[in-house]
């Protein structure tokens, strides 16, 4: 996926032995905050969470925002189980985002876990983003009350800031069928600041995180200034499998899939990693359309994975794939746990 709309500010200088994309902030070295301890604003800290509908581009807003990809995104909705943490440093501020599972009203066990994960997100922000896909509404304000059902009454309720983004305005052609949707959110949330944005290519992203910055609390930054995510580079991994699985098999892909890294090992001499990662599916039938014929899936999922995960951990990556069935494990409350899922 590209990665538009960096943030504002200096562009981070670009590896020579990376090619592709942005370098990540985690590779930069020897550049403390350059924070003016003298100037009238202070520093300001704090944590956001992303909330909304499935589908509404939460993630997509979370990589453009920091300029790196740390969340999974695809054109299915549920793509993101638990919360994402990505942090945005700068010199003036630092905001942790938590990207989160949609809101929804579906039933079962990993959707529960799923909807607690968002809430729990929200209960630990100090400042909410609502995003909504402001085309969709805009097309069909039908959907927009059964939408945001869940999330109308206890964002009325905010007394933290709350950031209304209207996404996806790069897909409506005519900006001015925004503005009855826009008056119809603001009626829900008065005290609320609404942000017409495209999160895919990084228009209105800039004010949309100035405001931000600017409600957040003052304090210090919580984490160093390299650090992109507060999640381990193993679950990163996973991810980027569960998200080269959905992309490859769109529409087929069985619901219930989930990767677990099984073994993570690195050559201590070569700093090469072997990664061990199994694709758990619910029926044996679902093996079979991972797999692909003569293996053509799996082999795909593994290379674009593979190298997706080299650009992100900057090393030599042996990456193997395996598929297990697991019954209903979508159901099973101590494996959704063991998978990272639910309350951490
Ligand atoms: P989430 O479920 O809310 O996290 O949504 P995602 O970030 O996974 O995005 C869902 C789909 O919408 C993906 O196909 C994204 O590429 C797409 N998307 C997200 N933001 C935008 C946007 O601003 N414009 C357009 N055209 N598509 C977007
Ligand atoms: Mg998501």
């Amino acid at each position: 996926m590209p990665l538009p709309g960096e943030s504002e500010g200096a562009e981070p200088p670009q590896s020579p032995q990376r090619g592709l994309g942005p370098s990540p902030k985690y590779e930069l070295t020897g550049s403390a905050p350059k924070r003016d301890t003298m100037s009238e604003s202070a520093f300001k800290c704090g944590w956001v969470a992303l909330m909304g509908p499935p589908n509404a581009g939460k993630s997509t807003l979370l990589n453009t925002s920091i300029g790196q990809k740390v969340a999974i995104v695809s054109p299915r909705p549920q793509t993101t189980r638990n919360q994402i943490t990505g942090i945005l440093s700068d010199k003036d501020a630092q905001v942790i985002f938590m990207d989160t599972p949609g809101i929804h009203q579906l039933r079962g066990k990993m959707n529960r876990v799923m909807l607690q994960s968002a809430w729990q997100a929200m209960e630990g922000a100090d400042a909410l983003g609502i995003i909504l896909d402001a085309d969709l509404y805009a097309r069909r304000p039908e959907f927009l009350d059964k939408d945001i059902a869940p999330l109308k009454e206890p964002i009325a309720a905010e007394t933290r800031p709350v950031f209304v983004v209207a996404n996806k305005v790069d897909l409506l052609g005519d900006k001015s069928k925004l503005l009855p949707l826009l008056e119809t959110l603001h009626g829900f949330w008065p005290k609320a600041e609404i942000f017409p944005v495209s999160a895919l290519n990084g228009e209105g992203v800039p004010g949309l995180l100035k405001a931000i910055k600017k409600a957040l609390p003052e304090g210090e930054a919580q984490f160093p200034e390299d650090m992109l995510s507060t999640l381990p580079m193993r679950f990163m991994a996973a991810e980027i499998v569960r998200e080269k699985l959905f992309l490859s098999l769109r529409q087929e892909l069985p619901y219930s899939t989930a990767v677990d890294i099984e073994a993570w090992e690195e050559d201590p001499e070569s700093g090469h990693v072997t990664i061990h990662a199994v694709i758990y599916v619910g029926r044996s039938s679902h093996k079979s359309i991972v797999i692909g014929h003569a293996g053509k899936n799996i082999k795909q999922v593994g290379q674009t994975a593979r190298q997706e995960i080299m650009e992100l951990l900057d090393r030599k990556v042996h990456l193997e794939l395996w598929v297990k069935v697991k019954e209903n494990w979508i159901e099973d409350g101590s494996f959704l746990h063991a998978l990272g899922l639910g309350i951490q």
